[in-house]
C-alpha cells in the first residue's frame, strides 16, 4: 500500500516519533495531539478497518501494545482508547489505528 500514510511510516519512508514497536505493531505520537498524551497504535500490516480485522492474534497484540504504551507514557491507570471505524465515525486514515489518549479528563459520551 504505497499510498497509505501509515504503511509509509511503518516502512520508514515518512518520519514519525516511535514510542513502542515490535514485530507486528508500531506506536507513534499523533502529529495533531488531542490530549497531553496521544499515541496511535498501528498494525505493521495493512488492515483498513477494525471491522475487517479477522486476525485474532493481531487483535490481541494491538490491545497488549495499548497497555504497554499507556504504561510507558505514565497513563496506565487513566486513559481513553478510541477506534474510529469508517468515515462516519471519524476515521480519516484508512489503515486501522488505535488512539490512546491520556493526561486530561474526558467527557462521556464522546462527541
Ligand atoms: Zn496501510
Ligand atoms: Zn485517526
Amino acid at each position: 500500500m504505497d499510498d497509505c500514510l501509515f504503511c509509509r511510516i511503518v516502512a520508514g519512508k515518512i518520519p514519525a516519533t516511535i514510542v513502542y514497536e515490535d514485530d507486528d505493531v508500531m506506536a507513534i505520537n499523533d502529529v495533531f495531539p488531542r490530549a497531553p498524551f496521544h499515541v496511535l497504535v498501528v498494525p505493521r500490516k495493512h488492515v483498513e478497518k477494525l471491522s475487517g480485522l479477522e486476525d485474532e492474534v493481531l487483535g490481541g497484540q494491538l490491545l497488549q501494545a495499548v497497555r504497554r504504551v499507556a504504561r510507558l507514557g505514565g497513563v496506565a491507570e487513566n486513559f481513553r482508547l478510541v477506534v474510529n471505524n469508517g468515515d462516519h465515525a471519524g476515521q480519516t486514515v484508512p489503515h486501522l489505528h488505535l488512539h490512546v489518549l491520556g493526561g486530561r479528563e474526558f467527557a462521556w459520551p464522546p462527541g
